[in-house]
């Protein structure tokens, strides 16, 4: 069991909201692809892939195998998307139904090769074409190579073809935005010429869904925009926050003028301080960083700042001006604005802010 009283909370209301805020986005026959990958962003992937599965969606992607199975264990029946399986477990995969993303020629022939051996039949593959990420996938002049190898053949089928937007948020790359978008239609009509029919396609992930409604295709592949983000203040105000990081007050210090608080005497105290001490550190994601006032944690309807430095297990924050007592809840973040203020101070991207809470911080969904 797991008795730390710092958990991040899961609203699953808002997850629902931020879903139906997309659908409302697409065309009725536009696919829903959710991104469960990094436990769900950081939450809890079971319990969203869980909550999504009722409300129809109709692929999941996670980043590795291990990830996928997890969903399989715990009953999740939607197609699965692997976009980054290993060469070494890729019978694995296959065990547990999952879809590869095929994206160099090597795995591409050993996955072949597996299933050939398995006498499996259309088992579903997608194959992921770089269009200039740079990062995973085949080139356009892989073409050749994929479509000898992918004529009559009964083993597979292609479930889909994909690419990745480089920069589908910044609108002054929209240029290069719009040309990968044409080298993907270009590649989709090389399949159709050669193989008869033109795959699934899938191209977007949350911005590319905003800004680049042409791109939407068959599939749009959601992401951080399931979990309240949106890469702009004007539409983040229209998704709700799905994810919160409360904790309780451990102890209370009154501090005289000149002592210091924490480590390395990251503050010293200029009048007489009341300070609290909270049971989440470094350790637990919340970074280094956001030390020495950089953001403030909210207790009993009051902003506190966090004082002096982080520490492995535990912060202190200042609560000189603010009525409260040891185990009072303290509530670190619990608003997209609060995140991205995180993210801002720690020289980072929402991103990064939400799938850093360590497994010490139990989930808890509402
Ligand atoms: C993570 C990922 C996504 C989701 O991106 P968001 O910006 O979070 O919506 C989509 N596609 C691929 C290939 C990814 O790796």
């Amino acid at each position: 069991m797991n008795n730390n009283p710092t958990v991040l909370e899961i609203k699953l209301s808002s997850i629902e909201h931020n879903l139906n805020f997309f659908r409302s986005k697409l065309q009725n026959k536009t696919k829903i692809l959710a991104v469960v990958k990094a436990s769900g962003y950081g939450s809890d992937e079971v319990v969203v892939a869980h909550l999504l599965e009722k409300q129809n969606i109709d692929y999941f992607a996670v980043a590795y195998v291990d990830e996928g199975i997890a969903l399989r264990k715990a009953g999740i029946k939607t197609p699965i998307l692997v976009l980054h399986p290993q060469l070494e477990n890729l019978s694995l995969l296959i065990q547990y139904k999952l879809e590869p993303n095929l994206y160099s020629k090597k795995i591409f022939l050993s996955f072949l090769d597996l299933i050939k051996k398995s006498d499996l039949e259309r088992f579903p593959i997608h194959l992921k074409f770089n269009t200039g990420l740079n990062r995973l996938g085949f080139k356009n002049s892989d073409l050749d190579f994929l479509l000898s190898h992918l004529k009559s053949n009964d083993s597979f089928t292609i479930a889909s073809i994909f690419s990745h937007l480089v920069a589908s948020e910044d609108p002054n790359e929209r240029d290069y935005t719009l040309d990968q978008i044409n080298q993907f239609n270009e590649i989709a009509n090389s399949f159709e010429l050669s193989l008869g029919f033109k795959p699934m396609m899938h191209m977007t992930n949350t911005s590319g869904i905003l800004n680049y409604p042409e791109a939407h295709f068959d599939m749009v592949r959601l992401g951080i925009g399931l979990y309240g983000f949106a890469n702009d203040s004007q539409l983040n105000s229209q998704l709700e926050n799905v994810i919160s990081l409360k904790s309780v007050i451990s102890q209370i210090h009154e501090i005289d003028k000149n002592e210091s608080v924490g480590y390395n005497r990251g503050i010293i105290a200029t009048h007489k301080m009341k300070t609290a001490t909270i049971p989440v550190g470094h350790a637990d994601g919340l970074f280094r960083s956001l030390g020495q006032g950089r953001i403030f944690v909210t207790v009993n309807n009051e902003k506190a700042p966090i004082i002096g430095n982080v520490c492995m297990d535990m912060i202190m924050i200042d609560v000189s001006d603010i009525q409260c007592d040891e185990g009072d809840q303290v509530i670190i973040f619990d608003s997209q604005q609060e995140v991205l203020k995180m993210a801002y101070q720690a020289n980072t991207i929402s991103y990064e802010i939400l799938t850093t809470f360590s497994d010490r911080i139990k989930r808890i969904s509402i």
